[in-house]
């Protein structure tokens, strides 16, 4: 079904308030396998509210309205639908009573403006609001099927799950199965490039980036959850094909979670010394639940002085060399997993920047060496952009590194 989603009030127009009524709806109905085919704000006017209801009307076969069902001057909304529709509102006692009654719960007299909230069009269905006032309203209108919900969130969710969701589950002509692929190392436009053209069977496609991370999520429908998880699957599969280790999960796992459960299952111990990260591989190592089965120590080693005691990093390679080069960040990796006894040992050491850059080692230079019993491969990367950035970047490509190390070697 195509839908539409009108949103009403100047402050939404405003930026007063940000609209995250207009997407929880959309993924609600997007959850359903309806299509949302557009989303409009207009500000508390009469002719701007009409003018929307009638063109969103004319277009979609479902219209989603948010707001304006108050009753002050400024709630406009059944005013301007019955306006662009020639509808006659009339008083719905029964609504009436309902919004008397909850005055007397609330302890709180009754003005005379929320009378308004009682008029409806004539031949529309009454949606009970349990936690306001406003009444939701269904109706027909210019061929479409159009709700008008109140526009406080707990009010509007209330009424959508009691009433909308019901309606638009039983025209919901298709199951629907979702699948999200976690892709980490390549960017968004690379990915796209490497996916065009693809036979996704059915399936839909969209790129979302949560930095550091890229995600693809699919989405499959079918006549039966059945048909649409097969679409999904074999377009996951398909895509799994194309970019090969870019996909490094599926669904909210993070790449920590990833490194953990292959160490997990090869029995391996990890261990991390960073600089320039100041300690976010382990705060992201950190963050999964049971890290300590896996994750033996981090170490942040700022000062050369720090890398020399803790780690046994010959001053020798400090003073030659620097302690933003390819041999500190070997020797920072070698000298953790020597004295925690990790399998693997991590490096870092590079240029966050905004100041320290030079014309050798510029700012967003960076080193990272992972160590193995196998012997130490090191990584130089460039990442010149913003130290937050930088740090972020760092951090997910070091754990990342360390899952390419350990998809060559055997569960
Ligand atoms: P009321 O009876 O409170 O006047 P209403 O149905 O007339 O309800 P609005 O006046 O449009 O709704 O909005 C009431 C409040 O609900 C706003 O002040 C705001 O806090 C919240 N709200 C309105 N629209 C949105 C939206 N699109 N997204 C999130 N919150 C919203
Ligand atoms: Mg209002």
């Amino acid at each position: 079904m195509k839908i539409e989603i009108v949103t009403t009030g100047d402050e939404v127009m405003q930026g007063v308030i940000v609209d995250t009524n207009t997407a929880w709806i959309a993924e609600r109905c997007a959850g359903l396998g309806h299509e949302i085919v557009r989303q409009t704000a207009v500000g508390d006017d009469l002719e701007a509210i009409g003018d929307a209801l009638m063109s969103a009307a004319a277009r979609a076969d479902c219209v989603i309205v948010s707001g304006g069902l108050g009753p002050t001057a400024d709630d406009l909304t059944m005013e301007a639908a019955a306006k662009a529709f020639a509808l006659e509102l009339v008083r719905d006692e029964i609504v009436l009573d309902g919004i008397r009654a909850w005055f007397e719960r609330a302890g709180r007299p009754m003005s005379k403006s929320n009378e308004k909230q009682a008029l409806i069009p004539e031949g529309a269905t009454v949606l009970e609001n349990r936690v306001g006032t406003a009444p939701g309203i269904h109706a027909e209108l210019g061929g479409a099927d159009v709700f008008f919900l109140p526009g406080v969130p707990k009010e509007l969710f209330q009424i959508f799950e009691d009433a909308v969701f019901p309606w638009l589950h039983e025209r919901a002509r298709t199951a629907c199965a979702f699948k999200v692929l976690r892709c980490f190392g390549i960017p968004e436009a690379s990915v796209d490039e490497r996916l065009f053209g693809m036979d996704l069977f059915g399936a839909r496609l969209s790129f979302r980036v949560k930095f550091p991370d890229i995600l693809l999520k699919l989405l499959g429908c079918g006549q039966t959850t059945m048909e649409a998880q097969r679409s999904v699957d074999a377009a996951a599969a398909a895509i799994r094909g194309r970019l090969g280790d870019i996909v490094y999960g599926e669904g909210e796992t993070s790449l920590a979670e990833v490194v953990g459960d292959m160490l997990l299952k090869r029995r391996m111990k990890l261990a991390v010394a960073e600089s320039c990260t100041g300690g976010l591989v382990c705060s992201l190592i950190t963050d999964v639940s049971g890290a300590s089965t896996w994750f033996e120590r981090g170490v942040v080693a700022y000062s050369n002085r720090a890398k020399e005691e803790i780690l046994g990093v010959a001053a020798e390679i400090l003073r030659i060399n620097g302690a933003v080069s390819e041999e500190a960040a070997r020797a920072m990796a070698e000298g953790v997993r020597r004295t925690s006894g990790a399998h693997i040992g991590v490096g870092l050491s590079g240029i966050a920047g905004p100041g320290g850059g030079m014309p050798a080692k510029p700012v967003g230079t960076l080193f990272i060496a992972v160590a193995t019993p196998e012997g130490t491969a090191a990584h130089h990367l460039s990442i010149p952009r913003d130290r937050q950035w930088f740090k972020q970047m760092a951090a997910a490509t070091a754990l990342d590194l360390v899952r390419r190390e350990l998809l060559g070697r055997t569960a």
